[in-house]
């Protein structure tokens, strides 16, 4: 075991975005790849927003996704103690003062300090007080008042540096009691020992005070990696806007997670001109070197096309497995219908997700099958009767149904009636499927078995125009 340790910290204030499930992979990638540690911790002191029930989707989601946390889940509410104890020794310390200045006196010093042309950071009022009034209070970071400058070298981004003139004695603790984000963000990444932060570039600008607080509470100061935002076409923050944006609203939506996961590691990761790669190979092959700078565009033309890479070259029983769900979502017994197995094989090639993969199998689980009215129409009528019955008996025959023996009874058929194959498939299709569109008619026969098509070919030929 290495001892890279790096993190996820999502806060639980509603469904795991892909933004967010991007942060997650490079992070469990990285410790799968150096044989690190990879923590979950549910930042949860925003009591008011957090739910048990984003707790339960983010859980959900990276669980679909295969992202396996070595430690944790660890929620910060349940660390209150530990927040407290430091909050109190940076007091004792001076590196942090209560500020009893209300709402109202902020707000006009803040509108002073604009009118004046200046910055609208806290002036500083409490920052030498020594007495303690009955009346709330906030605690804020004593943060250096001098000329100097905080500097880090990010993983992704470079060196960033921040002149501490430009910071903010920002609040640690609440007037209700509770403790902020920068705060405890700290706290616990010190005491998980987490020697790597990657996460979204939404923070950086938390960064350099975080620094500060890891300095002024004794603590070593991790590395630090920004993963830059993603974008929709449009170039603005991805949102519901361009489409979805939950991770499971994918799952929904027939994706594999295999799909989710390749495409979202190469929105902003690249591997020469490389695009499948399978959990493995992101194992091996990533590296914060090669995580590109700029935002990436979300595309989902391209998600979609992994999706029915996936789909080709999957497994094809664990996609049957998949694929119940969906089938069964649209009312369908699938234990009812033919081996769901054969089902994936014939249409695999034809579906870019498990929903249109469903659509496309509905046809095989009804014997009493509708009929697109147009194919009826023209397929399905009085001129069709000799066809369709001579079908059925070379079908009946068969003593086999392999490919071979459809080629020879598809053959004999063609030879007697003297039709091209179209010809003869065409009508057959409407009668077997109910329509003009499905796989290869020997797939249909094959995947329907001989007793199925020989019913379906008869019940055709009691509703010909
Ligand atoms: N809880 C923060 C968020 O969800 C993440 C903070 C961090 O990664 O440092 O945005």
């Amino acid at each position: 075991m290495s001892d890279l340790r790096v993190r996820f910290a999502p806060s639980p204030t509603g469904y795991l975005h892909i933004g967010g499930a991007r942060t997650a992979l490079f992070n469990y990638l990285l410790a799968q790849q150096q044989s690190g540690t990879f923590v979950l911790r549910i930042e949860d002191t925003d009591v008011a927003r957090s739910t048990q029930e984003s707790v339960d989707a983010i859980l959900d989601a990276m669980d679909w996704l295969g992202l396996t946390c070595d430690e944790g889940p660890f929620y910060q509410s349940d660390r209150s103690e530990l927040y407290k104890e430091k909050i109190e020794q940076l007091l004792a310390e001076g590196k942090a003062y209560r500020c009893y200045c209300t709402q109202e006196e902020l707000d006009a010093k803040r509108e002073a300090a604009l009118a004046s042309g200046g910055k609208p950071k806290y002036d500083g009022t409490c920052r030498t007080r020594t007495d303690q009034p009955e009346q709330p209070y906030v605690v804020r970071f004593r943060l250096p008042n001098d000329e100097g400058v905080t500097h880090f070298n990010d993983r992704i981004k470079g060196g960033i540096s921040i002149r501490h003139q430009e910071l903010d004695d920002l609040i640690l603790q609440r007037s209700d009691g509770t403790p902020t984000y920068n705060l405890v963000v700290v706290i616990d990444d010190a005491e998980m020992g987490i020697n790597l932060v990657v996460r979204g570039d939404d923070h950086i600008n938390n960064t350099p005070r975080q620094i500060l607080l890891y300095e002024a509470l004794g603590y070593q100061v991790p590395e630090f990696a920004h993963v830059p935002m993603i974008l929709g076409a449009d170039k603005k923050r991805l949102s519901k806007r361009h489409g979805a944006t939950s991770v499971m609203a994918y799952q929904a939506m027939g994706y594999l997670p295999e799909a989710l996961v390749n495409y979202l590691v190469r929105l902003g990761w690249s591997y020469g001109d490389e695009e499948i790669f399978s959990m493995g190979e992101l194992i091996e092959k990533f590296s914060l070197n090669n995580v590109g700078k700029s935002a990436g565009v979300f595309n989902p033309e391209k998600l979609l096309w992994l999706n029915a890479h996936y789909i080709k070259t999957g497994d094809a029983s664990r996609l049957a497995a998949l694929l119940t769900e969906f089938l069964e979502a649209k009312g369908i017994v699938p234990s009812e219908g033919p081996d769901l197995v054969a089902v994936v094989e014939s249409l695999r090639e034809r579906a870019s997700t498990l929903v249109e993969m469903a659509d496309g199998a509905a046809f095989y689980f009804s014997d009493e099958l509708a009929y697109d009215e147009k194919a009826h129409n023209k397929f399905l009528t009085e001129g069709h009767r000799a066809l369709l019955s001579g079908i059925c008996e070379q079908l009946r025959e068969c003593s086999g149904f392999d490919e071979a023996d459809l080629e020879a009874a598809f053959a004999k058929v063609m030879e007697r009636f003297s039709l091209k194959f179209g010809k003869v498939a065409q009508p057959l299709r409407v009668a077997l499927t109910g329509g003009t569109a499905s796989p290869s008619i020997y797939d249909v026969l094959k995947v329907l078995g001989k007793e199925r098509s020989l019913y379906r070919i008869e019940r055709a030929l009691t509703v010909l125009v």
